[in-house]
């Protein structure tokens, strides 16, 4: 009888919890405003992860439920807080880089045809790659997310990886600018690390590689071979999923997103900030940056992109 009774209690408890649940979230389905975004696309594969895509309208959308101003201005408030962390300020080395702004405009003020735009911002971009990354980009190619964070990407257009196509969004560039430069920079070392000469791609059994030969296995890009870059900075800083969730052991918020993510902000600023000595690390931040000396080569494409930034504003 004890055990019965005690039952039916749960038994009850539960459905008091279910209707209590049950109300709430049809109280907040039905009073909470929905709020989302939207912007025209004519194809699903512009939208990014997290979005929808509607054929009929030809757009991509998100929706998202706030509670209150208070919390959709909170919302804002974060995005553009992220969007900041994203302009760092760097320190202008030995005095020789002038960050011009407003050389360029966004395509909704540009003074001439998309076709002009591309070819003058691929006029910015290209010149500032090194040679050798340069012959492995083999398409430049501008979209158009307004509502995107997203500023550029790299991709490999074959499955050897030895041919890359860079992308930038036109919506974003609101001047040759730091944030320009870093985006470059940032977007370069994915083709640096990620190349037919530092992994065995996914399409040429890059996972019996990694099983085998060890490395780190990246599951969309393949085995990323030991002692390369990437690798490199993966057994120092993440191994074993031993990673910090401590923003200052970061570069930039977006480096906490993944092992590639973090190298190629830490390599970033370590081409745009002053070069540092082992003594002057005082943080794992720094180790980060300090990190990318060991490689003399690293060091001499570091002096290549400083020398094109200068060079490009002479
Ligand atoms: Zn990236």
């Amino acid at each position: 009888m004890v055990m019965i009774s005690h039952r039916l209690r749960i038994f009850k408890i539960t459905l008091l919890a279910i209707t209590l649940i049950g109300s709430w979230a049809a109280v907040f389905y039905f009073f909470v405003p929905l709020n989302y975004y939207e912007y025209p696309a004519s194809d699903e594969s512009d939208c990014l992860a997290g979005e929808w895509h509607d054929p009929w309208y030809e757009v991509c959308y998100m929706d998202f439920r706030c509670y209150s101003d208070e919390i959709c201005d909170g919302i804002d408030q974060d995005y553009q807080a992220m969007l900041d962390d994203w302009r760092h300020v760097y320190s202008d080395g030995d005095g020789d880089f002038a960050f011009l702004n407003n050389f360029m405009t966004t395509f909704e003020d540009y003074d001439g045809s998309r076709a002009q735009f591309d070819a003058d911002l691929w006029s910015h971009v290209g010149r500032i790659i090194p040679d050798d990354i340069l012959d492995d980009v083999a398409d430049f190619k501008v979209y158009r997310k307004p509502f995107s964070q997203e500023y550029a990407y790299v991709e490999p257009m074959n499955d050897a990886y030895d041919q890359w196509r860079f992308a930038m969004n036109a919506r974003h560039p609101d001047g040759i600018d730091t944030e320009f430069y870093s985006t470059i920079i940032h977007e370069i070392f994915h083709i640096l690390s990620l190349n037919d000469n530092q992994i065995v791609t996914i399409w040429d059994d890059g996972k019996e590689f990694c099983r085998r030969e060890g490395g780190l296995l990246l599951n969309r890009e393949g085995c990323v071979i030991e002692g390369t870059y990437l690798e490199s900075f993966y057994e120092q800083f993440w191994e074993g999923g031993n990673f910090s969730d401590r923003q200052a052991d970061y570069v930039s918020w977006y480096a906490m997103e993944s092992v590639e993510e973090d190298a190629a902000e830490s390599f970033t600023h370590f081409v745009l900030e002053d070069l540092i000595d082992s003594s002057e690390i005082e943080s794992v931040r720094d180790e980060k940056i300090y990190f990318f000396r060991q490689f003399s080569d690293l060091v001499t494409m570091r002096n290549e992109i400083r020398q094109n930034i200068k060079e490009a504003h002479q």
